[in-house]
């Protein structure tokens, strides 16, 4: 999960990294108040997941609090990027006199962490990256030792800071390493950190994403997820414990195990190219024991998407039996109908692996009228394709 910079700040100044005092605000007229409280002046930034706000005008100083509110407006509503800005951060000014780049990240290829320190920030650390690559200093950091004092020296040699705040930069990135790991992120960014008319080094822009598969552990990051912008299916479906994700297509899936679900969406896309080119609507993976009530809970998610022309449903028997699942499949129905929910969109059926015969006789015998089974793969995929390019 990607956080917005004033999360970010939020968490930077949680764990003592120095940053300047800011607040986030999403009525122009409010910016008022705030940049009285900062001190008469303010940095107003559009708070959007993208970066290079600054180049495209979503950062700007505001001289006192009625030109606060006239950038706030100015701001507010924007759209940087495909990004619409709903809200602003008012921040107090810096005095900037140097500009740096820092952040720690998960290196997968060497199957480690990355600290990368530049004393060329502020700017596209990308565009450093490729045109001048001895100017970004990397140093791997070992998940065990993480970044202690020398580990802090060694990145502020390597990216060649300046002597008089390397004692302090040094301190910075320990605190970055704090934020990093208690919080279970996989990416802190800090650009630019800069260095103030007072001599001061200050994380002034910060870009943080979290560990999803740690949110067990980290109870308080369920408050930084944007519900505004979460699709309103994906987030019925998290709320059920459901491994789903929203596409674009018309031919919804439902699975069993992450793999037969993900080659069940090539097998659909392809098959799909016969039928006015039709694809998948969703990755649905309802895991090993696919019981009555996740299978009710997997089709009332489908169902309820208005994309949805076909349902697939295939599942490979394993440890929970064909029969399971069609027991599962036909309860589902008669609970969704129970609560109401008018089922009105075909359903294709492929059960295989374990208990197969005995599950297509369930499912024969229950002869629901939306039901139909195919037992290949490929054929049931043609057939879901076909439907909801029929509709
Ligand atoms: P980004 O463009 O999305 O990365 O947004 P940043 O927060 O990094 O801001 C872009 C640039 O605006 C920075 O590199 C600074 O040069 C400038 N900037 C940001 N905050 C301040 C501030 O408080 N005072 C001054 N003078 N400039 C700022
Ligand atoms: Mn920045």
């Amino acid at each position: 999960m990607d956080l917005f910079e004033y999360q970010a700040r939020d968490l930077f100044a949680k764990h003592d990294v120095p940053v300047l005092a800011g607040e986030v605000i999403d009525t122009p007229e409010a910016a008022r108040e705030v940049t009285e409280r900062l001190g008469g002046r303010a940095v107003v930034k559009a708070q959007v997941k993208v970066g290079g706000r600054g180049k495209a005008g979503g950062v700007k100083l505001a001289s006192d609090p009625a030109d606060a509110v006239a950038k706030a407006e100015a701001i507010l509503g924007m759209d940087i990027k495909g990004h619409t800005v709903h809200k602003v951060m008012l921040a107090q000014t810096a005095d900037i006199v140097d500009e740096y780049y820092v952040s720690f990240l998960l290196d997968r290829t060497n199957r480690t962490f990355l600290a990368m320190a530049s004393v060329e920030g502020g700017v596209d650390i990308e565009e450093v990256a490729a045109t001048k690559p001895e100017a970004l200093a990397k140093v791997a950091v070992d998940a065990v030792d993480g970044v202690t004092e020398a580990k802090a020296r060694e990145i502020v040699e390597a990216a060649k800071f300046p002597a008089e705040i390397a004692d302090q930069v040094v301190a910075a990135l320990q605190k970055l390493w704090d934020v990093f790991v208690k919080e279970d992120a996989l990416l802190v960014e800090v650009n630019p950190l800069v260095k103030t008319g007072d001599g001061r080094i200050v994380a002034l822009d910060g870009k943080v994403s979290l560990d999803a598969n740690a949110e067990f552990r980290q109870p308080d990051h369920a408050a930084l997820e944007d519900k505004a912008a979460a699709d309103p299916l994906e987030a019925a479906a998290k709320a059920k414990n459901l491994n789903y994700v929203k596409l674009d297509g018309q031919v919804g899936i439902i699975g069993n195990g992450a793999g037969l679900v993900m080659s069940t969406l090539d097998v659909v896309a392809y098959a799909g190219e016969k039928h006015s080119g039709v694809k998948p609507a969703n990755f649905l993976d309802i895991g090993g024991g696919a019981s009555a009530e996740v299978m009710a809970n997997g089709l009332e998610i489908i169902l309820g998407d208005p994309d949805v022309r076909s349902v697939f449903v295939n599942v490979f028997g394993g440890i929970t039996s064909c029969d399971a699942v069609a027991n599962g499949i036909v309860q589902a129905l008669e609970l969704l109908k129970s609560k109401g929910e008018e089922v009105n969109k075909p359903l294709v059926v492929r059960l295989d692996g374990n208990n197969a015969e005995l599950g297509r006789k369930i499912l024969t015998d229950a002869a629901h009228p939306l039901v139909q089974q195919v037992d290949t793969m490929d054929g049931a995929a043609d057939k879901a394709a076909e439907l909801a390019a029929a509709k």
